[in-house]
């Protein structure tokens, strides 16, 4: 008897039913037994006294009056009896279910399960419980057309008697004791048939506990093997150069840039593969950090790639490592799909022999066909735009680069852990000196005129802004404001004073790096965008930014949209153009006028709308949790990721008896089997 046998082998199930539940992802007995229901409904009896109209209960009490069956139309019916509590009397109706008749017997005592009709005296009967003693919750599952509640029900009941035996415990004793933990067969009985809350309660506390460990435990055995692997590159740089280029940077390195800097460098220099994440709010100086971990890579005789999301950023990436970099001393290059073919193959050639040190490119720069010489390094911006697939396309083209990610969207610790738990973090936590923290004001539509006018001030002062929009064209379905009738309406607005250009992300590169260098030169002072500015564009001399229909974007992005503006030493100000439909939408923009602070925004937005909607779990990798919950649970993720840690520190835990069956189901069992991919 396995806990791995088909379900198949289950009395009741043939081979369509085993199909219906493999649609349910039930295909072994294990799986069914681990099918925990979402909800329960609480059955508790309660008395006639003490229940509200309209409450779902279960009343006990005897039958005293023969059932009657009514029929009218086609099908329908009504069943009614009268039954006594406490020598209280209430009527009890069913409808369409005529078949229960049989099982009310005048002078019986049953159950019944409804919902109560306060002025009429009258239970509207939902279900006749079952047995002697009825159960207090009752199970809810996530059940399909072709399975019903009861069907399940009565199958996992079945598994249990035959297979309950079987279960074993996964967890090591000492857990299960500093925890205080239900053992493992306990508390899957108890997540389908608690006898009481409380009994729920532990089960489901224990179940949670045992998701993220075994979760932590893959990850960390996934940083584990990273880490280990023997052809990671010790990138050897040189200390005297680094430390000069350092010291020609037209400012001094914050505390936080610093300390960061040294935790990169460190990683560079051993030989242990570099999976390392970088976080920082926007403006917080993550670049200088980026060029100095290139730098040091080129000291080496390593090459170095950057990879970001847009032709644009990338562009003013080389521009931004130039001005950094002697160019004398570091030879950069520049690749992205337009970049010409016959210029492309010139670039391809001295990548390939090593001519090239620091190549920037957008994510293509990977995935194409490009050779390098001698890769040490790889930093991508904007991490999750990418998605979570390039340490595998590195690994398929043989490369093992040590490898730097780097966001400006804060991400809570809980989903840090969870979505990168196999990666070491560094935050930068702290602004250069003399930020003047962006003003955030939320206005309504109809504000709008009198606020372009208060604008005029800051234009006056030789100033710039931004005016961002949601989308480019009209659509249908959202009665959106497009980029196009908002540039036309602002240049009859500010003329003759001003100039006014319009960017989208219909236009072509060359088009929109035209318009860009120009809004940087100062040529035009007011740039109407939609959100292809988003990441990384850097004009300090605009002070002001307006988002139109702000309500339409997440909290993350408002905060790296306003990124934009702060950006030099002189006060700037946000304006969130917005009439939200309901209290979250408002809350939201109340927030962002509260706080500048990334990680107080998107601990706020995790909140309001939950991890799915802030992340979109594909995208991200972030696995999904059966029962164990990313917010509501956190505390014990923290302390899961602390115990799984710990168990891998001990080197030997995977031979030590008493982890074996840990080791069982968190270690892959096939060779060259990976955790993840
Ligand atoms: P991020 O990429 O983290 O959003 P950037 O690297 O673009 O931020 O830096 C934002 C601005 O701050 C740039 O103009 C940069 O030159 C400047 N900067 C970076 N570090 C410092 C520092 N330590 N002191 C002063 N200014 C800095
Ligand atoms: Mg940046």
């Amino acid at each position: 008897m396995s806990l791995q046998e088909s379900v198949a082998v289950l009395p009741g199930v043939g081979p369509k039913r085993a199909q219906n539940l493999a649609e349910l992802g039930i295909v072994t007995i294990e799986q069914l037994l681990g099918y925990y229901p979402f909800r329960y409904e609480d059955i508790q009896e309660k008395n006639l006294l003490e229940i509200n109209d309209q409450e779902k209960v279960t009343l006990k009490g005897v039958v005293v009056s023969a059932p009657v069956v009514n029929r009218y139309g086609y099908k329908k019916s009504r069943l009614q009896f009268r039954m006594m509590q406490d020598h209280a009397v209430f009527t009890v109706s069913f409808f369409n279910q005529p078949y229960l008749k049989d099982k009310a017997v005048v002078g019986e005592e049953i159950a019944v399960y409804g919902k109560w009709d306060a002025k009429r005296k009258a239970l509207n009967g939902m279900k006749i419980l079952g047995g002697k003693q009825p159960e207090d919750f009752a199970p809810i599952y996530h059940v399909s057309k072709a399975v019903r509640q009861n069907t399940l029900i009565d199958l996992i009941k079945v598994a249990f008697e035959k297979y309950g035996r079987e279960i074993t415990e996964n967890l090591p004793d000492y857990l299960l004791q500093k925890y205080r933990l239900m053992p493992r067969p306990q508390a899957m009985l108890a997540m389908h048939f608690p006898k009481n809350p409380e009994e729920n309660r532990l089960a489901k506390r224990r179940v949670v506990f045992e998701e993220f460990f075994l979760f932590q435990m893959r990850m960390q055995g996934l940083k584990q093997s990273e880490r280990s692997e023997k052809n990671g590159i010790a990138i050897r740089y040189d200390v005297e150069r680094l430390k000069r280029f350092t010291q020609s940077l037209p400012f001094e390195l914050t505390g936080a840039q610093k300390r960061v800097t040294n935790e990169i460098c460190y990683d560079l220099r051993s030989k242990k593969h570099m999976q390392r994440l970088l976080q920082g709010d926007v403006g917080s100086g993550k670049t200088v950090v980026a060029a100095i971990a290139l730098y040091a890579t080129m000291t080496a005789g390593f090459q170095g790639a950057l990879m970001v999301p847009t032709e644009i950023l990338a562009q003013q990436h080389v521009e931004s490592l130039n001005q950094l970099f002697d160019p004398l001393e570091v030879s950069t290059a520049l690749l992205t799909g337009s970049t010409k073919a016959r210029e492309r193959r010139v670039i391809l050639e001295a990548l390939a022999n090593g001519e090239i040190d620091v190549i920037v490119g957008t994510h293509a720069l990977i995935q194409d066909n490009v050779a390098f010489s001698n890769l040490g390094l790889v930093i991508t911006d904007e991490q999750h735009r990418f998605g979570v697939n390039q340490r595998k396309v590195l690994r398929e083209k043989g490369l093992r680069p040590d490898v730097l990610f780097m966001t400006a969207t804060p991400i809570p610790r809980t989903l840090a852990i969870t979505a990168y738990g196999e990666m070491d973090v560094s935050v930068i936590d702290e602004m250069p000196a003399g930020r003047i923290p962006v003003k955030t004001s939320w206005i309504k539509p109809k504000q709008l005129e009198p606020t372009l006018d208060w604008a005029r001030q800051e234009l006056a002062n030789g100033h710039q802004l931004y005016v961002i929009c949601p989308l480019i064209e009209e659509s249908e379905a959202l009665d959106v404001k497009n980029a196009t009738e908002i540039y036309e309406h602002l240049k009859e607005f500010y003329a003759p004073d001003y100039q006014v250009s319009l960017l989208h992300g219909r236009m072509k590169n060359q088009e929109k790096e035209t318009i860009m260098e120009e809004f940087k030169e100062n040529q035009s002072q007011i740039l109407v965008s939609t959100t292809v500015i988003e990441v990384g564009v850097n004009v300090p001399n605009a002070t002001v930014m307006f988002i139109m229909d702000a309500e339409r974007f997440g909290l993350a992005q408002l905060h790296q949209l306003r990124g934009r503006v702060g950006r030099g030493s002189e006060a700037s100000y946000c304006i969130l153009v917005a009439s939200p439909k309901n209290e979250m939408g408002k809350e939201r923009m109340k927030i962002m006028t509260e706080t500048t602070n990334g990680f107080v925004l998107s601990e706020k937005d995790l909140e309001l709308r939950g991890p799915g909607e802030v992340f979109g779990f594909r995208q991200s990798g972030l696995p999904q949790f059966l029962i164990a919950d990313l917010v509501n649970d956190a505390t014990v993720l923290e302390v899961a990721r602390e115990e799984a840690e710990q168990v891998w520190l001990l080197d030997n835990w995977r031979e030590l008896p008493e982890f074996a069956p840990l080791a069982a189901v968190v270690l892959p069992t096939e060779a060259g089997e990976t955790y993840f991919d």
